[in-house]
């Protein structure tokens, strides 16, 4: 698979898992009685259709992984895929982006980092890193 062809692979894959999310924005909340705290999927839980996933935890450390969850939210399956795709289509702009460096680093050229941070992020998103 070429790197545009990654990119792009990556891109749908993410726009599919936030369709079937619960959409976002996400905040972390306190429930007062249970003292657990937990994730919110809609912000104001009084309008119709407020949604509330819950995650609870018992070590201090797993507060921060709901915090994260809250801060990554689906909301991103818009926006990021379209910079993914983006990336992609500079690639096809610019073929010689295609190639990796011997090194693997990403020289000074902008574009070239740019690619490179893109396919790290997919790297990451599709479970490979
Ligand atoms: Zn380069």
């Amino acid at each position: 698979m070429t790197r545009s062809e990654t990119l792009r692979t990556i891109a749908a894959r993410m726009r599919e898992a936030g369709d079937a999310a619960t959409p976002g924005p996400w905040r972390v909340v306190k429930h007062e009685r249970r003292q657990h705290p937990g994730v919110l999927a809609n912000v104001d839980l009084h309008k119709p259709g407020g949604t509330v996933r819950s995650i609870s935890w018992k070590v201090p450390g797993e507060i921060a992984d709901a915090e994260w969850s809250a801060l990554a939210h689906p909301g991103l399956a818009k926006p990021l895929p379209d910079l993914l795709e983006t990336v992609a289509d500079l690639i096809d702009a610019r073929p010689e982006l295609e190639r990796p460096h011997v090194d693997g680093e990403p020289c000074d050229d902008l574009a070239c980092r740019i690619v490179h941070l893109a396919l790290a992020t997919a790297a990451i998103l599709g479970g490979n890193s």
